[in-house]
């Protein structure tokens, strides 16, 4: 979605309505495939404030993630305000202040950039996601597996050969 911003650029304080969808294709990020089944609906304003253009806006959507614990995929809900400025040119790199550029500014990149920064770092299918069974990797949210802690102690191997050189040694001496 381009907006186009021609109009406003010549009086200080003139400002711009818009809103639509912005389609989103699927993008990599930490590892991880995020995919977007229909697009993000953007709805706001731009305003010439002078040295800067002020856009606040609203962002709605879906988006698939992937939960970290049990590796399924599930739905995450995107419903927040954003507040962007631009410049036609910046001297400094400020990573704050977007760049327009033919009068026109593209909601792409900042609707995906706004989006990344409020992704939760953990992210989980559910407060309660059980996760994999570390050792037949079950699903567990779904199934309980054979496995049990008494079966399988985790046993760390490089202390155990450190151990049995160390008793090897005390029986030399
Ligand atoms: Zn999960
Ligand atoms: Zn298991």
């Amino acid at each position: 979605m381009v907006i186009d911003i021609s109009d406003i650029l010549m009086e200080v304080g003139s400002s711009k309505q818009f809103d639509g969808n912005v389609i989103i294709k699927d993008i990599t990020y930490q590892g991880d495939k995020i995919h977007f089944d229909s697009p993000f609906y953007v709805k706001g304003n731009v305003t010439n404030v002078g040295q800067l253009l002020v856009m606040n806006a609203h962002l709605e959507g879906i988006a698939a993630l992937k939960c970290g614990k049990c590796t399924e995929s599930y739905d995450y809900s995107v419903d927040y305000d954003i507040k962007v400025n631009f410049k036609s040119t910046t001297d400094e790199e400020d990573p704050d202040i977007y760049v327009y550029t033919n009068n026109r500014i593209d909601l792409y990149d900042i609707v995906i950039r706004e989006f990344l920064h409020r992704l939760p770092i953990l992210r989980r299918c559910s407060q309660e996601c059980k996760g994999l069974c570390p050792y037949c990797g079950t699903n567990l949210n779904n199934k309980e597996c054979q496995c049990s802690d008494q079966d399988h102690e985790p046993i760390d191997s490089r202390f155990s050969v450190l151990r049995d050189f160390f008793v090897d040694r005390d029986r030399e001496v």
